[in-house]
């Protein structure tokens, strides 16, 4: 990826822990890379097929000019929040926060926070229980889903009651999708996803089998991976109307198919 460089930015500023902070201000330096997919004017040497750099120098001056914060921590998320909103062509942001000032007592150049953030991207989860308390078990995935860190726009489909697939021995499952956008990476989901099914649900139902909870990703972004520990779009997502009946509901994509009449609906929401 390109980079754009906008190094030690000099801004008044009023975050701090201490009131005096707040009141009285102090100077604030701020770096930032902004990381893009092959810079356009590269080619065009026209401006704009760039960043503006003025509207950058502008949106991070605003930020630190009216942050009330307590955290240098929370100024840089704010910084890269904005950053990242004033331009879809920014896919990441390293910020760098430093306060030479701060109130701390002995000799130091400056204390300063580093934070790298990627552009949000629209997940799609397909959730499925068939033992134990089943809605509950759905709602506990998604409230642990919805307190994963920077989980923004959380939607949910209806919940449905469907026939198992396959192994047809076993009680009818309750299905539901859900959509959120995350700047966790499609691998780290999948981890936190596993922490999520065995930690959370999959231990306190020991007695009831292994298969309380069951979320799988069907969709990251547009993006496509195929790996064996991680396969997406979820490679048999259109074939079952478990989760195509759901889906559609959050996104309107999918195939309808003759069996999406035995899905039915267990919950509106
Ligand atoms: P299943 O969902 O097929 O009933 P599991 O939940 O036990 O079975 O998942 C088995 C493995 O499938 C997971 O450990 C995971 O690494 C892998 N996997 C591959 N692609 C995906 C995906 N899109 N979503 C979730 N798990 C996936
Ligand atoms: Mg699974």
């Amino acid at each position: 990826m390109d980079k754009i460089s906008i190094v030690k930015m000099e801004f008044e500023g009023h975050t701090g822990c201490f009131d005096f902070e707040k009141n009285d201000g102090q100077k604030f330096i701020v770096s930032l890379d902004l990381f893009l997919d092959r810079i356009k004017g590269c080619y065009s040497d026209d401006l704009a097929d760039t960043v503006d750099y003025s509207k950058i120098y502008n949106i991070a001056k605003a930020v630190v000019n009216g942050d009330k914060g307590n955290l240098i921590e929370s100024l840089a998320q704010k910084i890269s929040d904005a950053v990242l909103g004033s331009d879809e062509r920014i896919e990441k942001v390293i910020v760098t926060v430093s306060k030479p000032e701060a109130p701390v007592k002995g000799i130091f150049e400056t204390m300063e926070v580093t934070i790298e953030r990627r552009r949000k991207e629209f997940v799609i989860l397909s959730l499925g229980s068939n033992l134990g308390d089943r809605e509950a078990n759905i709602s506990a995935a998604e409230e642990a889903l919805k307190a994963l860190p920077g989980v923004e726009g959380y939607r949910c489909s209806s919940i449905y009651e469907t026939e198992p697939v396959g192994l047809e021995e076993q009680p009818y499952f309750l299905n539901t999708c859900v959509g959120f956008y995350t700047d966790i990476g499609p691998f780290e989901l999948l981890d936190r996803i596993h922490v999520i099914e065995n930690d959370l649900l999959r231990t306190r139902d020991i007695h009831w089998g292994p298969r309380t909870i069951d979320i799988d990703i069907i969709f990251y972004g547009d993006r496509v991976i195929m790996k064996p520990e991680l396969t997406v779009p979820h490679p048999r997502w259109h074939l079952r109307s478990f989760v195509t009946v759901p889906l559609r509901e959050i996104k309107n994509v999918g195939p309808e198919h003759p069996d999406d009449k035995e899905v039915s609906l267990y919950r509106k929401r």
